[in-house]
């Protein structure tokens, strides 16, 4: 299943600016701080919030979302912002977080579907789109760890994928610090 990861960045500035993280799994760490501990970041407030979430990325949920899936889905999310904190600085990930990954992937996820067929598709429950998510951490965190990097702007600390053909991405953004990086370069150059 191929799902378009990305976000919007709602900084104090008021400059919104779109992030493509790269994976699925990192997406769902910026609904959070990314256990930097500042309170503000939070977006997942509440279960109407993780609703609106996953109906952005796998289309509306089969049941509303409950505590219980909210709780999960911190969990997961703790996890998994850990593990790529870790990763992008080339440690391997805690096995305690890696538990809580395959826990989550152990359970039903989204079935994967041939288009053409008779049958329509069941929605997915939230349980389900959460453990494609733990998917989506397993093939991120496992197959390719050192394409999990930090922007490479020393004041910024955004963890994407890289996957572009080359792996040759350093920035959270081309415009944001790619821009500021090249700004930077042009003013030593010229002062
Ligand atoms: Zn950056």
């Amino acid at each position: 299943m191929e799902i378009k990861t990305g976000l919007w960045m709602d900084p104090p500035d008021g400059r919104r600016w779109f992030f493509d993280s790269g994976a699925l799994s990192l997406d769902l760490g910026y609904t959070g701080d990314y256990g930097y501990g500042v309170a503000a970041w939070e977006s997942l407030h509440g279960p109407a919030d993780l609703d609106s979430w996953l109906a952005d990325r796998f289309g509306p949920p089969a049941r509303p979302c409950g505590e219980t899936d909210l709780a999960g889905a911190r969990r997961l999310r703790a996890a998994i912002t850990a593990t790529a904190r870790r990763v992008s600085t080339g440690e391997p990930p805690a096995a305690t977080d890696v538990d809580v990954i395959n826990d989550w992937a152990a359970r039903p996820a989204i079935p994967p579907r041939l288009p053409g067929g008779t049958g329509k598709p069941v929605a997915p429950g939230p349980a389900e789109m959460l453990a494609t998510v733990a998917h989506d951490a397993i093939r991120t965190f496992g197959s390719m760890p050192d394409r999990v990097r930090e922007c490479a702007a020393d004041d910024c600390r955004l963890i994407f994928l890289d996957t572009s053909r080359p792996g040759s991405r350093r920035w959270c953004s081309m415009r944001r610090c790619g821009g500021r990086a090249k700004a930077k370069t042009h003013y030593h150059r010229n002062h």
